[in-house]
């Protein structure tokens, strides 16, 4: 087959093809929250006296006031470790295999990627709000897409080169830099690219670059890429584009084809075979925010 046309993607349906295991990237930090600060007590000033019983009482106070801080933190952190464990149980009970990614999502806290109003449901599967009309993508939706790019690369998974079109919040961006070897992500929207950078930079993630720009022309300074992910929903993949993917390389993109109805997306994956062909597989039926042209 030659470029991934609507009417090529619609020829030919094999499976998917399985999950192999590769070298995990560079780990994250761990979260700030999860390190205990100390309790910090303010050094007590004032005239020269004797402390009093009312001093000692206040100062007590304080401390007491910095334990029950702390303890919260501690709390809320070993929480959403427990809420993110059980959600990796659920999705490999829904048959995300490959330990890289389970481990990957484990690893990241999503809390840390929605409004603080939404923290409590980070961990549902489900995709949350993120301003601006977009949304972060479903834990189950970012699992089973950095397996899928994750299978079969021209190169092992430490060393390989992704695209990432469609930052968001970073979170898949995030995921994608705990199983590979370097990240790029792209985002048109300039307050989420902001935001995405500001969510991502107490992680530190050195193996992750942050692009504000338009994701349809790609990145041709960082070009070749072994795979490209794209969060975002189109008709079609630009030439300009997929001119930028080495042969051997992935593609993995929702587009609106379906079987006839209107709105429905597709999850395809592209693998090119040569300078000039590609092989098409259509996965699962999903839903993605649109991918628009320009910045904004
Ligand atoms: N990767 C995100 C999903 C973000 S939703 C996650 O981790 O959950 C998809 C994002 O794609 C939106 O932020 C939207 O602004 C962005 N997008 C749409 N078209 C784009 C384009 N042409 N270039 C770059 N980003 C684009």
């Amino acid at each position: 087959m030659t470029r991934p046309t609507k009417k090529a993607w619609m020829a030919d349906v094999p499976s998917a093809p399985p999950a192999k295991a590769h070298r995990p990237g560079k780990p994250i930090a761990a979260p700030s929250a999860i390190k205990r600060a100390a309790p910090v007590v303010p050094p007590v000033r004032g005239p020269e006296r004797a402390p009093t019983r009312a001093d000692a009482r206040e100062s007590e106070e304080q401390q007491r006031r910095a334990r029950t801080h702390d303890t919260h933190v501690a709390q809320s952190a070993e929480t959403s470790e427990r809420m993110r464990r059980r959600m990796v149980d659920r999705l490999a009970q829904s048959g995300i295999r490959n330990p890289l990614v389970l481990t990957a999502l484990n690893r990241v806290p999503r809390h840390r990627f929605v409004d603080q109003g939404l923290a409590s449901r980070a961990y549902d599967d489900t995709a949350l709000p993120i301003g601006h009309a977009q949304t972060i993508s479903q834990p189950y939706v970012v699992a089973r897409m950095t397996e899928l790019v994750l299978t079969d690369l021209p190169v092992p998974a430490a060393q390989a080169r992704v695209l990432e079109i469609g930052t968001g919040c970073g979170y898949q961006a995030a995921i994608l830099a705990q199983v590979m070897g370097e990240v790029y992500s792209i985002e048109r929207i300039r307050a989420l690219h902001d935001r995405a950078r500001d969510n991502l930079r107490a992680l530190r993630v050195p193996n992750l670059r942050l692009v504000y720009g338009d994701g349809l022309v790609g990145l041709p300074s960082a070009a070749p890429f072994d795979a490209m992910l794209i969060a975002a929903a189109g008709d079609a993949l630009p030439d300009a584009l997929l001119d930028q993917v080495k042969v051997g390389g992935r593609v993995l993109a929702p587009l609106a084809v379906g079987h006839g109805r209107a709105g429905e997306q597709t999850l395809c994956l592209f693998v090119r075979t040569s300078r000039t062909q590609w092989s098409t597989t259509l996965l699962d039926a999903v839903r993605f925010v649109p991918l628009r042209p320009g910045i904004a």
